[in-house]
């Protein structure tokens, strides 16, 4: 894990992106809904008597680090992921940073602005490079507001966030660093739908909440157990079973979440 990959962010002051699938990996499942669109949330919309909504949405291209939200900072654009995942982080004064939320195609970016909260201080950038959809921050408040399945989908989203963060906390302050790292592999590869996954150690270390050195022993560890392997800052999943026998308790929590929130796995959701 020596060598790092990440391409250059282009900003200052938030967390640098270092992991993205590589352009020849394909996901391991496509699950789209009738409408088409694989986000939940735009396949609420498109179900409902409120899709005219989606006239206004725009295909875009969200690259490895592209910057969706900067802290307090009002959303004129939700982004609305089909592939990838958004990482949520929180800043302290001195410039470190941990992971709040993942966020892939079960919802957006930009909730704070949309229940009318726009100073939230989380900083939200693209960890795995993706698509998805734009739509006008104003537009898509007002017809949340009416309620409808757009607004329950919205709703089901923010729950599984807080879900999410609460038990983040939890495992940052309780469970050990290679449990913790064992969770993290397992969360991101379900929401990118892929078993290969690029990244550094300065990252990696970032999005468990430890120092470098403490994550670059744990994925050692994980590796010579044969759980994981990498080279050159490509990490695979070799053997999932006993990776998720390795991690921490949160992992089938949170996995029992979605399911109980979404009434499917990750990969099957829509
Ligand atoms: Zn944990």
């Amino acid at each position: 894990m020596g060598e790092h990959f990440c391409l250059k962010c282009g900003g200052g002051g938030h967390p640098k992106p270092a992991f993205r699938i590589r352009e020849a990996m394909e996901p391991k499942h496509i699950s789209t809904s009738q409408s088409g669109y694989r986000n939940r949330i735009l396949a609420r919309i498109s179900a409902s008597e409120s899709r005219e909504l989606l006239a206004q949405a725009e295909p875009i291209d969200l690259p490895l680090g592209k910057v969706l939200r900067e802290p307090a900072s009002a959303d004129k654009f939700l982004y609305f992921l089909e592939e990838g995942m958004a990482s949520a982080t929180a800043l302290s004064s001195a410039g470190a940073s941990v992971e709040v939320g993942l966020i892939g195609r079960e919802g957006f970016v930009g909730i704070s602005s949309v229940l009318g909260h726009p100073g939230s201080p989380h900083h939200t950038i693209m960890q795995v490079a993706g698509r998805g959809f734009s739509l006008p921050t104003g537009s898509f408040r007002a017809e949340f507001l009416r309620g409808g399945p757009m607004a329950h989908a919205v709703h089901d989203f923010i729950y599984a966030q807080l879900a999410q963060a609460a038990q983040t906390a939890l495992c940052n302050r309780l469970h050990a660093t290679e449990p913790r790292l064992a969770r993290w592999l397992l969360m991101t590869s379900d929401i990118v739908e892929a078993d290969t996954l690029q990244l550094t150690q300065e990252f990696l270390a970032q999005m468990i909440g430890a120092e470098r050195s403490t994550a670059t022993i744990a994925a050692g560890a994980l590796k010579r157990a044969g759980l994981i392997d990498y080279h050159r800052g490509l990490v695979t999943i070799i053997n999932r079973p006993m990776l998720e026998d390795a991690a921490c308790e949160c992992y089938s929590l949170l996995r029992a979440q979605f399911r109980a929130i979404f009434g499917a796995d990750r990969a099957s959701v829509g």
